[in-house]
């Protein structure tokens, strides 16, 4: 077999290893660089630019964001398999936005595939079709991201219009193995029962999917602003009482979807 894939290079900031969230059992978070959005509240905002940056973090300057191949990546995951067997974990793409990297989100989902490990991406599916069409094949689960049904309101709290990602929702839904919808829940952009009821409407159009995550604002990134020098515009809002979530968990339910509040 031609092994050319595992050289492909690409660029990540962390890897996380032993999380419980963001697919099952328990799994390697591989943060890719870059997105092709803003959002206000986004809580890896090193993850946003592709361009290797600095970030103060505790008083010292760090670099954020190193180039890897997919083989040095596969070595670090190699080393957690027993615990995916275990339970029935694997390996998840996060970011950043892993299809601002298509080639290399691509050839190391496949080398997972190839070794049997379980996959998931978590994405907002802001990218030209094609580009998804490359990492479909060997993706077990698609973690999607549904902001706003709103574009103008999406465009004012992410930079970028949600059009291309309700589209997109659509083709993926009717390719992917399986499709969960997640929605961040944020004071004054989506926390609202018509809002979220929206949300889990349009999901509830898509083939096969059954399930959508509410995703409650923290905003445990907020000193990274600070690090990177930038503005964190959200300071002023407050954090969801537990009672609103429950509330619309049950909007999410009354619209015939399965509902969990958090990754
Ligand atoms: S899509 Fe995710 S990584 Fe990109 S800016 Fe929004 S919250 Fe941050």
């Amino acid at each position: 077999m031609n092994n050319d894939y595992l050289n492909t290079k690409g660029r990540i900031f962390d890897i996380q290893r032993f999380s419980v969230h963001d697919g099952p059992g328990v799994r390697t978070i591989i943060f890719l660089k870059g997105c092709f959005l803003r959002c206000k509240w986004c809580c890896n905002p090193e993850s946003q630019k592709f361009d290797i940056e600095k970030m103060v973090v505790d008083g010292k300057e760090k670099i954020i964001g190193r180039d890897v191949t997919v083989a040095d990546i596969m070595e670090e995951i190699e080393k957690d398999r027993i615990y995916y067997r275990r339970s029935g974990g694997g390996v998840t793409l996060s970011g950043g936005e892993s299809l601002r990297q298509p080639e290399f989100a691509a050839a190391l989902l496949r080398a997972c595939k190839e070794k049997g490990i379980n996959t998931a991406i978590e994405s907002t599916g802001c990218a030209s079709f094609d580009k998804i069409e490359m990492i479909l094949p060997y993706l077990d689960l698609y973690l999607m991201d549904i902001k706003h049904t709103n574009s103008e309101k999406h465009r004012q709290f992410t930079m970028q219009p949600n059009e291309l990602i309700l589209e997109n929702a659509k083709k993926i839904a009717e390719k992917a193995k399986k499709l969960i919808i997640r929605a961040p829940v944020i004071p004054t952009f989506n926390d609202t029962e018509n809002e979220i009821r929206d949300i889990a409407k349009f999901a509830k159009t898509l083939p096969g999917v059954d399930e959508l995550h509410l995703l409650p604002y923290h905003r445990l990134g907020e000193d990274k602003y600070e690090g990177l020098g930038r503005n964190y515009e959200l300071h002023s809002l407050e954090l969801i009482p537990d009672e609103h979530i429950q509330r619309l968990k049950t909007v999410v339910e009354s619209e015939g979807l399965k509902c969990q509040i958090g990754g």
